[in-house]
């Protein structure tokens, strides 16, 4: 039987709420594919300091890069904020990415019909998206350097290399070879020298992808066009500071923070996490929506272990779900047959 090694860390605030209800419908998906998922729990965030005095132990790192993907719940929380900025959650997840070299992070946008008025957009506008943003993550602007702040004068340096714009065109390019077979490439190459190298880049690369349609744009443009027109993107791949820009437009879209996720992705271990944060305002109330986390799962599925029939199956349950009028209290408001708590959620996907 076909056997994975998950590492899982579940963090603070609803993070454990919210990643025992992926491991229930992960479970379930594995068992009607035939194959099996063995899970082993980390430290990370404010639990690990509590319990090691650090926010990311070595024996964190060490367990994830000695499995076959990462599921991550979300990491922090008031109680830690005061504590100096090498020592907070924070500080410990960037350099959990850092170390895992997660260069490329890929934030799908779907809507789902039975959400259309979740969305701030209108219904025609909105029906049918699906946008696949793939942002460089451990380079750009926020890691260029020399950077500097004096108090008089400050600034950062906005690098790309040839190889990192190529490795992340690579990965917008594969992804598009399983989807609609078209990637907008989002610089601003009418004043920036490092986004001229990108689209030449991009335009080089394309030539090795001859059923990919490549097509760019600039990113002022692309934020006004991803509300205008989302329906218009296939797969968009970009920079970190864009990205950052344009993924956060892209959530508004769809609608609520608690249905997006997230995979980043690189040469070792690949980490699976929901976009939205520790929620503290309802951890332990049980109303906390899982399904952000368990469609992060299913990208878990589809990407690191190949296993694609489960993330089909479980992606339909939800849709399924969704149809038949089940939502969680932060979705209640959209044609909700019954509202249901944490767990029953994920108990209801299992069903489906
Ligand atoms: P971080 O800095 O870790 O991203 P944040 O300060 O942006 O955290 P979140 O934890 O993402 O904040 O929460 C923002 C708001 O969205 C909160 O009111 C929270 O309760 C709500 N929220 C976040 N995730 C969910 C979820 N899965 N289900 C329901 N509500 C959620
Ligand atoms: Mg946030």
């Amino acid at each position: 039987m076909r056997n994975y090694k998950i590492s899982i860390i579940k963090g603070d605030g609803i993070g454990p709420e919210i990643v025992d209800e992926a491991i229930k419908v992960l479970n379930a998906a594995a068992k009607k594919c035939n194959f099996e998922l063995n899970y082993k729990e980390y430290l990370m965030g404010g639990i690990a300091i509590d319990t090691t005095g650090v926010p990311l132990p070595q024996e964190t790192v060490d367990g994830v890069l000695n499995s076959d993907a990462c599921l991550f719940g979300a990491i922090g929380g008031e109680k830690w904020d005061t504590l100096p900025r090498e020592l907070r959650p924070e500080t410990g997840l960037l350099k959990f990415r850092e170390e895992m070299g997660v260069y490329a992070n890929l934030r799908p946008a779907i809507i789902y019909d039975e959400l259309v008025n979740a969305s701030t957009l209108k219904p025609e506008v909105i029906t049918g998206v699906d946008i696949m943003i793939v942002r460089e993550l451990i380079g750009g602007i926020y890691f260029g350097k020399p950077r500097e702040n004096d108090g008089f004068k400050a600034f950062n340096t906005m690098v790309y290399t040839k190889p990192e714009i190529v490795r992340i065109g690579k990965t917008a390019f594969e992804l598009a070879m399983k989807r609609d077979k078209r990637v907008c490439s989002v610089d601003k190459a009418n004043v920036l020298e490092v986004s001229q190298l990108w689209r030449d880049t991009m335009n080089e690369l394309s030539k090795d992808y001859p059923e990919v349609t490549l097509s760019h744009m600039y990113v002022d443009n692309a934020a006004m066009q991803l509300v205008r027109n989302p329906k218009q993107f296939d797969v968009i791949v970009t920079g970190n500071i864009f990205g950052d820009i344009l993924s956060d437009t892209a959530s508004m879209v769809v609608g609520s923070i608690g249905l997006l996720p997230s995979a980043s992705t690189g040469d070792k271990t690949a980490i699976y996490e929901p976009i939205h944060g520790s929620a503290p305002d309802i951890a332990g109330m049980g109303i906390a929506n899982p399904l952000a986390t368990i469609v992060s799962a299913a990208m878990m599925l589809r990407y690191s272990l190949n296993e694609e029939k489960a993330a089909d199956l479980i992606e339909e349950s939800i849709k399924s779900v969704l149809k038949d009028g089940y939502r969680t209290k932060d979705l209640a408001a959209y044609d909700a047959k019954e509202v249901l708590n944490t767990s029953a959620m994920g108990d209801v996907i299992v069903k489906y």
